[in-house]
């Protein structure tokens, strides 16, 4: 046995010897709900409690917890009545950052993320490129057992684990957004078949998500990018993170901006066909700029979720051989490109991200979905 050898050993074993009995977790012991008829409110409830770790399977791990961020998601499911797969209690967040405690040794004491969303490799969708969509993916914090992001440690599947190596002065538990506000981005824009020199749209550039949009769109070649949104101080950033123009919508209906927009065309010599229109808000005013701005062979890529019902003649697609297309998620083989990205500087994540302490989360939820959009993504960070 060489030294290297032995090294790699002990450090397996002090590894090994952090294996907890217990998982510590904040579950949410039951969302918000309100009744029907009365309209009356129950608040949801979040506990710390602790549940055994369970008994691990061939190819998967347990990962102990660096830090989960906190999504729209999230609070979709414990505010406004989206339901979870698994019933819970459970443990919500599926944006983690970690490193792999115990289970396949291939895999101890390396730092990986965790995708948000873990196809099953069997389907026909997963076997066809779609495997981001698969309706068997498993998903921390919705549809893997009890298991979420806000916990000590989380038992995952090792298959669609992203290692992160050489990541510099980046602290682990930032490297959290790229299991999904970082990677959705991306696949957004593979979705929408995004090629270098392509002029693209970002509705919500402000947002957590909007805002790697910009920066991703940009890094993979966009030629141009416009931003639009409301809040004019983070429209002013976002100029320096990809976008080359914003468009400041208070106020303003789809038409005047569609006006403003093509103002903005005819003056800086940009064609008024084939924009790639990223809408990240998932409400209404910001589909019904997207819809007013698609034009002759757009695309109006749907990033963001909402219940909004928006009217459009969609007779107008045929005239204008254009597209509505929805995207969801991101495949894991991608993340390895994004995680790239993030280190080597070509998207930067730093001034978007922030770290708390988990024992926050219920004043964080509270904060956050008050705020609706907060400056930037909360990361928890493990304290108990
Ligand atoms: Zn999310
Ligand atoms: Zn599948």
């Amino acid at each position: 046995m060489n030294e290297q050898t032995t090294i790699k050993k002990s450090v397996r074993r002090e590894k090994m010897a952090t294996i907890p009995d217990k998982i510590l977790t904040w579950q949410m012991v039951q969302p918000t709900s309100r009744d029907r008829e009365t309209g009356e409110v129950t608040p949801g409830k979040i506990e710390k409690t602790e549940v055994p770790v369970p008994e691990l399977g061939p190819g998967e791990v347990l990962v102990e917890v660096a830090g989960c961020g906190v999504c729209h998601t999230d609070l979709g499911y414990f505010y406004d009545g989206v339901p979870t797969v698994s019933k819970p209690p459970l443990t919500l967040g599926h944006e983690i950052a970690g490193t792999v405690v115990a289970g396949d040794e291939a895999w101890i004491g390396k730092e990986v993320i965790i995708p948000a969303v873990m196809p099953c490799r069997q389907c026909i969708l997963c076997k066809t490129g779609r495997g981001n969509r698969c309706l068997n993916q498993k998903m921390p914090g919705n549809s893997l057992g009890l298991y979420g992001g806000f916990s000590s440690h989380i038992p995952v599947p090792s298959i669609d684990l992203c290692e992160v190596k050489d990541r510099g002065e980046f602290p682990l538990s930032h490297l959290a957004v790229v299991a999904d506000a970082g990677t959705t981005p991306y696949q957004a824009a593979k979705r929408a078949d995004l090629q270098p020199g392509d002029n693209v749209v970002v509705i919500g550039i402000t947002g957590g998500v909007g805002q790697y949009v910009g920066q991703i769109t940009k890094a993979l070649g966009a030629k141009t990018v416009v931003g639009i949104a409301r809040n004019q101080e983070k429209l002013d950033r976002s100029l320096k993170y990809g976008a080359d123009f914003v468009i400041n919508s208070t106020d303003k209906d789809a038409r005047a901006i569609s006006k403003e927009f093509r103002g903005l065309c005819k003056e800086n010599g940009l064609p008024t066909f084939g924009w790639k229109i990223f809408e990240v808000t998932g409400v209404k005013p910001g589909q019904e700029i997207g819809l007013a701005l698609l034009g002759f062979v757009g695309k109006l890529i749907v990033v963001g979720y909402g219940l909004a019902k928006t009217e459009y003649a969609i007779g107008r697609l045929m005239a204008f051989d254009a597209e509505v297309i929805g995207t969801w998620g991101c495949l894991p083989e991608y993340y390895p490109i994004v995680m790239d990205m993030v280190l080597n500087k070509k998207i930067d994540i730093g001034p978007f991200v922030e770290t708390r302490p988990m024992s926050s989360i219920v004043e964080t939820f509270e904060e956050v979905h008050k705020a609706g959009s907060p400056a930037k993504r909360i990361v928890l960070t493990p304290d108990f």
